[in-house]
C-alpha cells in the first residue's frame, strides 16, 4: 500500500476556491484511467492521462487539486512543465496562463481503502476484485487532477481500460469499445452534459447487471425515455431485488417528471449497489452508487425497505436539486441535501406503496437533528464553510435532517403546491449554474408572494432547536384557559431563539386501557414565546394535548404530566403521534427529566400498537442505549437485566420470523454487550438460537449473536473462525473482525486499539473503512471491562492519527475510542476524570484542527449529558 500523508495545503479555504473560480473559467476534461492490473493487489496505484481545457486571466497562475502518489509528466499549452517545481503538496502549480489553456498530466492514482477516490474491494466469497469511486465532497483529486470545487464545471470524456470481461461504467453512457487482444478492453464513454467534479464518478469489476426501460413524460408533455440499470456484486446476485428497485425508480421518475417538469437531464439512469460503501448513497449523474447494504442478504424488514426506497428518491431528487442546479460552494450544501430529504421522503409517501414515510421521519431522522442541535458544535443550517475539512464535517444532522425537517415546516407555512412551484421555477431558472440561498429565496417569494427574508433568518441563520410546552388551568373538570410556550437557546451563545412555527394541537381522548383516541386538532400559528389557545377552553381535563400534531414543526415537545402517562401507559391510536409523542418523550429522558426506565416501560407498553418497525425499532434502541448510559452503576444491572429479559421472552414467545423478532433481535445483542451479570441464563438461550435450524437467524443476526458470545467469553477464536469459513461473505468477514475484537482479554483489547489507531492489523495491512469500523465496533463491546483504563492513550494519540490517517478513516478512530467509561461515582459532569481529561486537552490543544476538536466537543458534550442525566435518576 503507497502511504502519502496528509500534505499541510491539503485543506483548500473558501477564499482560495472563490479566487480560483475568478481566475479560471473550465471548458472540459478528458480522463483515461487505467485499470487493466487491478486484480493484482501488489499492484496499487493505476495510471491515469487527464486533460484539461480551460480559459484563464493571460499572464495569471492557478492550480490543480491532486492527491495521486506521483506526477510523472506535466504538458501546458504543448510545454513540457518542471514537475518537481509544479508539484506542491496537494497541489499542481500552473503557469503563465494563456487566455485559452490546455494542461495533459500523465501520473499515477492509488487504489483507496477507505472508500475515498477509486475504491478496491476483493470478494471473500469468490476472489473478484471490484471497483468503484466516491469523490464528494473532494475526493475527486484522488483519482485524477482537476479543479476540486462545485461551481468549476465542465464536460467529462472518460475512457475506462479494464479486464474485457467485467462491467465498466462512467457518468455517460458506453459509446465504444476497443479490446486490446490481451484481455483488456479500453471502454470510451458519451461527454456529459456541465457537471462538477464531486459527482464524476468510475465503476470496474464483474458486477451482475439487469436492464429495463423507463418511459413517461414531463408534466407539460415532453416524452422521456431512459435506459435503466442495476449491478450488484456477482456472489450477492441471488439476493438482489432488481424488479422491486426498477418500480420505484419508474415511479419516482414519474413524480419528479411531474412534479419539476423538467425532462430527466443525463441519458441512462444506472443504480449500483458497491461494498465497503462510506454512506447511503451518492447522486453521480447518470450512475448512482449505493451501499450494498440496501442487497438484503439477511432477512430485512419493511422499515429497511422503506428506507431504501427514500434513498433511492433521495438520489434522485439530486439529479435535478444538487447536480442541474449546484450550489457554488460548500456552505449551500444544506440546500440540496436537505430539499432530497425531504423531498425524497415526499415522494415516498406519495408514488410508493410505504405508508410510513412520515412516522419514521419523526422518528428516526429528527431525532438525529434534536441531538446533533444541542452540541456546542451546532451551526445555523446556513453554514459558514471556510475550508474542506469544514466542509466534510458538515455532512451531519443539521444539514440533513435538520434543514429536511425546516422545509417541511417551510411546505406547511407557504403551502405544498407553491413549494414546489418554487422548485420549478428555481429548475427554470439555474439549470446547469451554480446558485446560493437567495437564488431558492427569490423563487419562493416569486412563487409564494411573500417576502421570506423574516423566514429565512429565524429558521435557517440560527440554531438551536425550541422548545414546545402547553400549560393549561382547569375549572369543573374542562379546560379554562391553554397557552403554548415556546422557549428555545442557541446551544452556542446561550441566546434566546424563537420562531414562528405552523403547527397544530391534537387532542386525544383516554380510552380505558386502550389506546386514547383521536378527537380534533387545532391548527396554530405560534409567534413569541407565548400563544393563547382559546380553541381549547371547554375541552374535558382528561384529554391527552400534543403540541406538534402531524409534525409539522421541529421542536422539542415537552407533554404536560397527564399526557405523558397516558402516551406512556396507554398510547395513542394514530401512528404519526405515537411516533412524534415518544420522540418527545426521548427527549426528555435526554434532557434528565424523566427516568429512562419510566420511557423503558411506555415502550414495553406501546410495542404491540407500533406498526412501524422503523420507529419500533428505534424506540427500543432508545430505551436500551439509555438504560445502559442514564442509569448509574448501582441501578444499572438490574434495569437491564430486567430490559433483556423482556427482549429475551418477547422472542421466545412468538419465535417465527417477522419484523418484530429482527428489531427485537437486534435490540438484545446491544443489551446483552453492556450486561454483566446475571446474564449466563440469556446467553444460553443465545446459544440455543444458533444450533436451531427453525430460529433460521440469518447471517446478520447470527453475527450479532456471536459478537456478545464472544464477548462474554461463551464462544473462542477457532469457532469464530470456522463460523466464517462455513460461508467467507462480507457480512461474515466483517462480523469476524468484530467478534475477534469483542474477546473479554486484555492483551486482544491492547491488538485492536493498536490496529484502530494505526489503521493496520497485526500483520501490518491497512484496514479498510469497514475492517476499521468493525474493529472499532468489536472493542467497544466490553461487558468485562477488559479495555477499560486507556485514556491517557488516547490524548496522546489521536492528532498523529488525524495526521496520519484520511478524515474519513480517522474520523471512525477518534470518535470510536473516546474514552467514556462513563460512572457518576467516579465524579459528576465537571468532575469526572474523563471530563477533565478532555477539557484539558481542548485548553492545550486550541490549534488542533477544527474538524478534530468538533468530534471531541461533541463527545465530551455526550459523556456530560449521560453523567447529568445518571445524576438525575440517582
Ligand atoms: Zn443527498
Amino acid at each position: 500500500m503507497t502511504d502519502i500523508p496528509r500534505p499541510d495545503n491539503e485543506n483548500l479555504t473558501r477564499d482560495e476556491a472563490a479566487a480560483r473560480a475568478r481566475t479560471v473559467h473550465t471548458h472540459d476534461y478528458a480522463v483515461d484511467v487505467d485499470f487493466s492490473r487491478a486484480a493484482d493487489t501488489a499492484v496499487d496505484t493505476y495510471p491515469v492521462r487527464t486533460r484539461v481545457s480551460f480559459d484563464a486571466e493571460p499572464g495569471a497562475s492557478t492550480f490543480l487539486d491532486y492527491l495521486g502518489a506521483h506526477v510523472a509528466s506535466i504538458v501546458l499549452n504543448g510545454v513540457e512543465q518542471d514537475v518537481a517545481a509544479a508539484v506542491d503538496g496537494a497541489r499542481i502549480v500552473l503557469g503563465p496562463l494563456a487566455a485559452h489553456n490546455e494542461v495533459v498530466i500523465a501520473s499515477e492514482s492509488i487504489y483507496s481503502r477507505s472508500g475515498e477516490g477509486v475504491h478496491r474491494f476483493v470478494d471473500p466469497a469468490d476472489g473478484a476484485t471490484y471497483l468503484y469511486s466516491q469523490n464528494e465532497p473532494v475526493d475527486c483529486r484522488r483519482i485524477y487532477p482537476c479543479f476540486d470545487q462545485p461551481d468549476l464545471k465542465a464536460r467529462f470524456r472518460v475512457t475506462i481500460t479494464a479486464d474485457d470481461s467485467w462491467h465498466v461504467a462512467a457518468n455517460g453512457a458506453l459509446q465504444s469499445h476497443h479490446p486490446a487482444g490481451d484481455g483488456t478492453s479500453t471502454r470510451v464513454f458519451a461527454v456529459t452534459e456541465p457537471m462538477s467534479t464531486y459527482i464524476t464518478t468510475f465503476l470496474a469489476g464483474p458486477y451482475a447487471q439487469w436492464h429495463d426501460q423507463y418511459a413517461g413524460r414531463t408534466a407539460s408533455g415532453v416524452e422521456v425515455a431512459i435506459p435503466l440499470g442495476i449491478a450488484t456484486r456477482a456472489s450477492l446476485a441471488d439476493s438482489m431485488d432488481p424488479d422491486a428497485v426498477f418500480e420505484i425508480t419508474k415511479r419516482g421518475l414519474d413524480w419528479f417528471h411531474r412534479h419539476f417538469d423538467v425532462a430527466y437531464p443525463w441519458g441512462k439512469y444506472d443504480q449500483v449497489f458497491v461494498p465497503e460503501y462510506n454512506l447511503g448513497a451518492m447522486e453521480n449523474p447518470g450512475l448512482v452508487t449505493f451501499t450494498e447494504r440496501y442487497v438484503f442478504t439477511s432477512p430485512a424488514t419493511q422499515a429497511q425497505h422503506e428506507q431504501r426506497a427514500n434513498t433511492i428518491l433521495h438520489e434522485m431528487c439530486h439529479m435535478w436539486f444538487g447536480d442541474l442546479v449546484t450550489m457554488t460552494w460548500w456552505d449551500d450544501l444544506w440546500l440540496k441535501e436537505s430539499f432530497a430529504d425531504y423531498v425524497g421522503t415526499l415522494a415516498v409517501d406519495e408514488a410508493t406503496d410505504f405508508t410510513t414515510a412520515w412516522t419514521t421521519f419523526a422518528s428516526r431522522r429528527k431525532a438525529w437533528a434534536y441531538r446533533q442541535d444541542q452540541y456546542p458544535t451546532t451551526h445555523p443550517i446556513v453554514a459558514d464553510i471556510v475550508d474542506l475539512e469544514a466542509a466534510d464535517q458538515n455532512f451531519d444532522g443539521i444539514t440533513y435532517a435538520k434543514g429536511a425537517s425546516v422545509l417541511k415546516q417551510l411546505s406547511a407555512f407557504v403551502g405544498p403546491d407553491t413549494f414546489l412551484a418554487a422548485a420549478r421555477a428555481y429548475f427554470a431558472q439555474h439549470a446547469w449554474g451554480n446558485t446560493t440561498l437567495d437564488d431558492f429565496l427569490g423563487a419562493l417569494h416569486e412563487a409564494s408572494g411573500r417576502d421570506m427574508r423574516g423566514w429565512a433568518q429565524a429558521w435557517l441563520t440560527t440554531a438551536g432547536v425550541n422548545r414546545l410546552r402547553i400549560e393549561t388551568t382547569v375549572a369543573d373538570g374542562t379546560i379554562a384557559a391553554a397557552v403554548l410556550h415556546q422557549d428555545g437557546v442557541d446551544p452556542r451563545t446561550g441566546e434566546e431563539v424563537l420562531r414562528p412555527h405552523v403547527a397544530r394541537i391534537g387532542v386525544y381522548a383516554p380510552d380505558g386501557d386502550g389506546p386514547a383516541r383521536f378527537e380534533t386538532a387545532h391548527p396554530v400559528r405560534v409567534e413569541g414565546a407565548a400563544t393563547p389557545l382559546p380553541e381549547l377552553v371547554g375541552t374535558p381535563a382528561d384529554r391527552v394535548l400534543l403540541p406538534n400534531d402531524g409534525d409539522l414543526t421541529y421542536a422539542k415537545v415537552v407533554q404536560d404530566p397527564h399526557s405523558l402517562q397516558v402516551v406512556l401507559d396507554a398510547g395513542l391510536d394514530d401512528e404519526l403521534a405515537r411516533a412524534t409523542a415518544l420522540a418527545g418523550a426521548w427527549n426528555m429522558v435526554r434532557d434528565a427529566e424523566l427516568p429512562v426506565e419510566r420511557f423503558a416501560d411506555g415502550v414495553v407498553a406501546n410495542q404491540h400498537l407500533i406498526e412501524d418497525s422503523g420507529v419500533l425499532a428505534q424506540v427500543l434502541l432508545q430505551a436500551s442505549a439509555g438504560l445502559a448510559s442514564y442509569t448509574t452503576a448501582a441501578q444499572r444491572q438490574r434495569l437491564l437485566s430486567r430490559w433483556a429479559t423482556f427482549l429475551v421472552d418477547a422472542v421466545v414467545d412468538d419465535p417465527a420470523p417477522s419484523d418484530r423478532r429482527t428489531v427485537l433481535l437486534r435490540t438484545l445483542f446491544a443489551t446483552l454487550g453492556d450486561l454483566q451479570d446475571p446474564v449466563a441464563p440469556l446467553l444460553d438461550v443465545v446459544r440455543s438460537w444458533l444450533d436451531d435450524a427453525d430460529v433460521a437467524l440469518g447471517e446478520e443476526l447470527t453475527w450479532g449473536a456471536l459478537v456478545v458470545l464472544s464477548a462474554h467469553g461463551r464462544v473462542d477464536a477457532d469457532a469464530l473462525r470456522a463460523a466464517h469459513e462455513h460461508a467467507p461473505t462480507a457480512v461474515s468477514a466483517t462480523g469476524l473482525t468484530r467478534a475477534l475484537a469483542a474477546r473479554p482479554d486484555a492483551a486482544v483489547k491492547d491488538a485492536a486499539r493498536e490496529a484502530a489507531y494505526t489503521g493496520r492489523d497485526a500483520a501490518g495491512a491497512v484496514l479498510s473503512n469497514d475492517h476499521l469500523q468493525a474493529t472499532i465496533d468489536g472493542l467497544a463491546v466490553d461487558p468485562t471491562g477488559a479495555g477499560a483504563g486507556h485514556g491517557a492513550e488516547y490524548w496522546r494519540r489521536i492528532e498523529d492519527v488525524w495526521t496520519a490517517q484520511s478524515q474519513g478513516q480517522a474520523t471512525r478512530v477518534v470518535a470510536g475510542l473516546f474514552p467514556s467509561d462513563t460512572e457518576l461515582a467516579d465524579g459528576d459532569e465537571h468532575t469526572h476524570p474523563d471530563v477533565r481529561a478532555a477539557q484539558e486537552w481542548l485548553t492545550a490543544r486550541a490549534d488542533a484542527p477544527h474538524a478534530l476538536r468538533r468530534i471531541v466537543i461533541e463527545h465530551l458534550d455526550d459523556l456530560r449529558r449521560r453523567l447529568r442525566a445518571q445524576a438525575a435518576s440517582a
